[in-house]
């Protein structure tokens, strides 16, 4: 992968903080544009309900004026002679507001400011005429003509004007407020954003060089990144996978170290006796001893081969077992068999104390498991001594032990003895022929069948050893 980088890569930090920025803007923009709209339909409503009351005042306070003269008067007639007057006396009661007021049709009658300049509102006097109420917005005042309608009908018009620049002020404020805000939002939460992912991104690439390191081989001491998150998590699995690679390449070169040491000695001592033939070809004594120990010593190199093959295959290999339901005691029966001559041999004898206990096992691998235990009861032995056998349930275990009253184990050679070619001395081991295999394929082979060993001293307090193995019984 290294080496043939695209040509542009933006990085997971650029990526993940302008993402956040741009989701972080339209937010703000959306909630700003629904906040203005909302204040402006507000001030609209506002301005719409103001004018509406104080049209309505003008167009009462009118309408008193004329009720309150001569009943003869006519309405147009009287708007007509009183227009200028009624317009000061309304702006004067709308408190300064500039009105002007029109006829039925729409003429000029009276105006409260006839210096000031008045707008265009030809437009929208043709909807007032018809007795609607129109307003229109003409730089930062409105314009709004409301009919005046007495029982008798429309009698003229009322135009109000007023000024919006507080509300604009208001608005334009709240607009700059809300901009103000959302780029001061944006640059915070893009710095810190950056700097965030900054480090996350940082840890990363530790990480990566963690991996690089370790497939050169040179595996971590410690975890190149120290979080409490998934990242530190992650970082964690991989120095645990870094030492656990480590550990096992070192057990594989002492196991490959210890079998070529192992296999060289039976070899020499072959070599040596067929060496010795050669000199002495006519020596009936040395024959004798050559043949027995050649025999010996390549029996021995035959047995350790195949317990080696067995352990790589096991450490390699998807072990094929055949896991079957099959009764532990009954199994205990045909390797006690098959050993029992070997144990005469010794003049040893075999006490049994078997229960049916069923479990789920590869019955080739459980033969292999019982026959080397007892094969070791028998070989450790002393003369004369005894070997108990027994198997019973316990709990939701099925319990074998394989007691003898041997030579027993030193305590202090009791925590390699599961290792592989470990030996308690290598004067036993010759003796018996034993390659210090035996325990390590047991205790491989046990824990494939999810079961446990383990050692203990004679636990009737005699000298010798006791091992114990136990494996789920089936529910
Ligand atoms: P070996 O093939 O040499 O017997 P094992 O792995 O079976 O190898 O045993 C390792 C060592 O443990 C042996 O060298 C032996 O000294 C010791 N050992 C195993 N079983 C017993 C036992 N029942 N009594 C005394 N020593 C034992």
């Amino acid at each position: 992968m290294r080496g043939n980088k695209p040509a542009f890569r933006l990085s997971l930090k650029w990526r993940f903080t302008i993402g956040l920025a741009a989701l972080l803007l339209l937010t703000v923009a959306a909630l700003s544009w629904l906040v203005l709209r909302e204040i402006k339909q507000d001030q609209m409503q506002k301005v719409e309900s103001d004018l509406k009351q104080r049209s309505d005042l003008a167009s009462l306070r009118v309408r008193q004026t004329y009720l309150s003269g001569s009943a003869l008067d006519n309405i147009p007639g009287f708007l007509r002679r009183r227009g200028t007057e009624l317009a000061a006396d309304l702006s004067a009661l709308l408190s300064g507001a500039h009105v002007i007021l029109y006829d039925a049709k729409g003429n000029e009658i009276g105006n409260s400011m006839p210096l000031s300049e008045s707008p265009d509102v030809k437009d929208i006097m043709v909807y007032a005429t018809q007795g609607k109420i129109v307003y229109e917005q003409s730089g930062d005042s409105l314009i709004y003509l409301a009919p005046m309608i007495w029982s008798v009908g429309q009698v003229g018009i009322v135009q109000l004007q007023l000024s919006l620049k507080a509300d604009h002020a208001f608005y334009s404020s709240i607009a700059k407020s809300l901009r103000n805000i959302g780029l001061g939002s944006l640059a915070v939460s893009f710095l810190l954003g950056f700097l965030y992912l900054q480090r996350v991104t940082a840890s990363l690439r530790k990480l990566r060089e963690a991996a690089d390191q370790i497939r050169d081989g040179r595996f971590l001491t410690q975890s190149p990144v120290r979080r409490h998150d998934e990242i530190g998590e992650l970082s964690e699995g991989i120095t645990y996978m870094s030492r656990e690679i480590e550990q096992s390449l070192a057990r594989q070169k002492q196991f490959i170290g210890n079998v070529s040491h192992e296999f060289k000695t039976p070899l020499t001592s072959i070599i040596a006796y067929s060496d010795l033939l050669d000199m002495y070809r006519d020596d009936p004594l040395l024959l004798d001893e050559a043949r027995a120990n050649i025999r010996q010593e390549s029996g021995r190199l035959l047995e350790m081969v195949e317990k080696v093959l067995h352990l790589s295959e096991m450490e390699q290999y998807e072990f094929n077992l055949n896991a079957e339901k099959l009764d532990a005691a009954e199994t205990l029966v045909e390797v006690c068999g098959r050993l029992k001559g070997k144990a005469q041999q010794f003049q040893l004898n075999i006490e049994t104390d078997l229960h049916a206990a069923v479990i789920k096992a590869d019955r080739e691998s459980l033969i292999h498991i019982f026959l080397n235990l007892l094969d070791n009861a028998i070989k450790y032995n002393v003369p004369g001594g005894s070997i108990q056998v027994s198997c019973h349930t316990e709990a939701d275990s099925a319990v074998i032990v394989f007691r003898d009253t041997g030579i027993g184990i030193p305590a202090e050679a009791r925590a390699k003895l599961f290792e592989p070619f470990y030996t308690v001395s290598k004067d036993r081991a010759r003796l018996t022929g034993g390659t210090g295999l035996g325990l390590s394929l047991v205790k491989r082979l046990v824990e494939l069948q999810h079961g446990k060993v383990a050692f203990s001293p004679h636990s009737g307090g005699q000298q010798g050893s006791q091992f114990t193995v136990s494996f789920p019984l089936i529910k």
